[in-house]
């Protein structure tokens, strides 16, 4: 790694520390249709307002030692894990994609779906006001890049944008995927199987990612689901009708596919012998 790249990660892993700490506000206020910009932080327990050193991300939580200063509840050790993950995720970013314009779209696209896995985990929930906006910037990552005068990515370069079909296939595909899956698990089962922000969800890593990656997106999400939530009923003792929100997955298959399509593809057409 050149000096530069070292730079461009250590900065890009703080800044995501940062904007951890703004994703915990919104993971915390936004499904409950509160203002993300007031009031100040505060303690959900007792309404202590954080200063400003009781507020910086990771940091803080050490230093109180994960308790409210006000009344000494436990503070949740999602919120500095959230921190965490932003901070790794965006350096990880930075690292994949280097000094480039597609880096900032990139580190959207990333931060997006690390709260939209925040918001599913804590409520099983994906809100519109977060899912519609991810798949409109997707568009706009293409459109911005058909039509505007910058810089040229290499088509096969991780988080490179997708032709302007690519994306709109891919939205296409993503949402009726889904929905093709869940009207059949409906008919053969008569339950409800898939919620319609998975649907949106899939649709709008489409959009970013286009129709090839979006299958195996939905193919890596499956074969992750199962084999985490296979585990975790065997850890509970065999309770089968745990709810395990199915977002999380697809959020994590679309973000590998976005900064490994090229590699993944490669590696999977190798594998099941339809190349060379
Ligand atoms: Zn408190």
């Amino acid at each position: 790694m050149s000096p530069e790249t070292g730079l461009l990660v250590a900065a890009t892993g703080l800044l995501g520390l940062i904007v951890g700490s703004f994703l915990n506000v919104v993971a915390h206020r936004l499904p409950r249709a509160a203002s993300i910009v007031r009031p100040a932080s505060a303690c959900p327990e007792c309404g202590h307002r954080l200063s400003p050193w009781e507020n910086i991300p990771l940091l803080s939580y050490l230093i109180l030692r994960g308790r409210c200063r006000g009344c000494g509840s436990p503070i949740s050790a999602t919120y500095p894990l959230t921190e965490l993950a932003a901070g790794i995720l965006g350096a990880v970013t930075a690292w994949v994609i280097g000094p480039v314009w597609t880096l900032g779209p990139a580190l959207v696209f990333t931060w997006l779906l690390l709260v939209l896995t925040r918001i599913d985990l804590d409520l099983q929930l994906l809100p519109n006001r977060l899912t519609l906006p991810l798949g409109a910037l997707g568009l706009l990552y293409a459109l911005a890049a058909a039509f505007l005068a910058l810089p040229a990515v290499p088509p096969g370069a991780p988080g490179a944008p997708p032709s302007l079909l690519a994306a709109g296939l891919g939205a296409l595909l993503g949402y009726g995927l889904l929905f093709l899956a869940g009207w059949a698990y409906q008919r053969a089962t008569g339950r409800e199987g898939l919620g319609g922000g998975d649907l949106k969800l899939l649709g709008a890593l489409g959009a970013w990612i286009g129709p090839v990656a979006v299958l195996l997106t939905l193919f890596l999400a499956a074969l992750m689901g199962s084999l985490i939530g296979g585990l975790l009923i065997l850890l509970r003792g065999g309770d089968r009708h745990l709810a395990i929100p199915f977002g999380p997955f697809l959020a994590a298959g679309g973000w590998i596919l976005f900064l490994w399509k090229d590699a993944i593809i490669r590696w999977y057409f190798a594998l099941s012998g339809l190349s060379g």
